[in-house]
């Protein structure tokens, strides 16, 4: 069991008693631990203890994270600037989940400095911005924000009080914050699962819904970029980059690559991947590195991102860092070979 410090807790209720209505966000380009810990908190909130809450993103839920939301909640979800400005007109509590810092909240993050009502914090990263917060909840040794918030939110009444889409929504972002128990497994994550199995969580749809809901194209893709694109550097960097011809090609979605950057691990020689994708002239960065590879010092170092120590990202900026996308793979080649050696 991970513990909560009370006074915390108790800060917490105190705000959330004189709040009124609560704002919650999370971070630009929402992963599952993002979606799930803010549809928990929302369903916390309204459902749970009929609080008037909204969620707003930088930008939209994918297609894939979509089930997390209950049609029933999706009213009091939606994104970009407009959503925030109106969503924070009245508000008396802002809390913010999955970020150390709010410029992970990209356009929307002016709206939330301006907004005067205390904010709160609750995430997994190390290096919080404790000054933008009046409250911070921040923990590195667990798997997820979905994790320390099940730990918040069962600190004084215990898991079977939740409501079950917040129950649902908790399970589903630790298990892709871990890729299914595979990462950042603390004897705590194995507690919070059992605690919601035992509470009546039904964990084969949450599977059903993350990995066997793909499409044909979508494994295409992967076996195209795995015999076409990748590279596996002499130093054991393995280099995948995903080029806007190829989403053509394959008609990709928004969030269909995820989880591709974990595959070369399996190679034996493999100490860090990098998955490099090509979006609104910019190429996305992800890595993931095996213990004791760093793969966040490389992000902050080369990438102007960050992240945690064995999965991290941020970005190549073009033509800042390179020239034009052709001369990304030579980029890389030397990035890694700095690194690695
Ligand atoms: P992913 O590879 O799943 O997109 O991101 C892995 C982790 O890297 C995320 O949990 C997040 O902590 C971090 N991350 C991804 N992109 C960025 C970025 O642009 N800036 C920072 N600071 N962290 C990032
Ligand atoms: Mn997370």
């Amino acid at each position: 069991m991970y513990t909560v410090e009370t006074e915390k807790t108790r800060g917490l209720r105190q705000m959330l008693g004189r709040a009124g209505k609560v704002v919650i966000t999370s971070h630009v380009h929402p992963d599952g631990d993002a979606v799930g810990s803010t549809t928990a908190m929302l369903s916390y909130l309204t459902e749970g203890l009929g609080i008037e809450a909204f969620a707003v993103f930088p930008d939209e839920v994918p297609d894939y994270l979509r089930f997390i939301v209950p049609e029933r909640l999706s009213g009091r979800i939606g994104w970009g600037v407009k959503a925030a400005a109106s969503a924070l007109r009245g508000a008396g509590l802002l809390i913010a989940l999955d970020f150390n810092d709010l410029s992970r909240t990209e356009a929307l993050k002016d709206r939330f400095l301006a907004f005067r009502g205390p904010r709160v914090l609750i995430d997994h990263h190390v290096g919080p911005d404790t000054v933008s917060f009046d409250l911070v909840f921040s923990e590195t040794e667990i798997s997820s924000t979905c994790e320390l918030l099940y730990w918040i939110l069962t600190a004084a009444s215990g898991s079977e009080s939740l409501p079950a889409a917040c129950k649902d929504a908790l399970l589903t972002g630790m298990t892709t914050d871990t890729n299914n128990f595979a990462n950042s497994v603390f004897p705590s994550t194995l507690e919070m699962a059992s605690g919601l199995l035992r509470a009546g969580v039904d964990r084969d749809r949450i599977l059903e819904n993350l990995y066997q809901k793909g499409r044909e194209n979508r494994l295409r893709l992967l076996g195209h970029l795995l015999s076409e694109r990748l590279i596996v550097t002499p130093e054991g960097a393995a280099i995948t980059i995903f080029r806007e011809e190829d989403r053509k090609r394959f008609g990709i979605l928004e969030g269909e690559t995820e989880g591709f950057v974990n595959m070369p691990l399996s190679i034996g020689k493999v100490r860090i991947s990098g998955f490099f994708k090509e979006e609104d002239g910019i190429l996305r960065v992800s890595l993931r590195s095996k213990k004791p590879l760093s793969a966040r010092e490389l992000a902050v170092r080369a990438f102007h991102g960050g992240g945690h120590e064995q999965a991290a990202g941020g970005k190549i900026l073009v033509p800042e860092d390179i020239p034009t996308m052709d001369a990304a793979g030579d980029y890389l080649i030397g990035i890694f070979k700095e690194y690695l050696q």
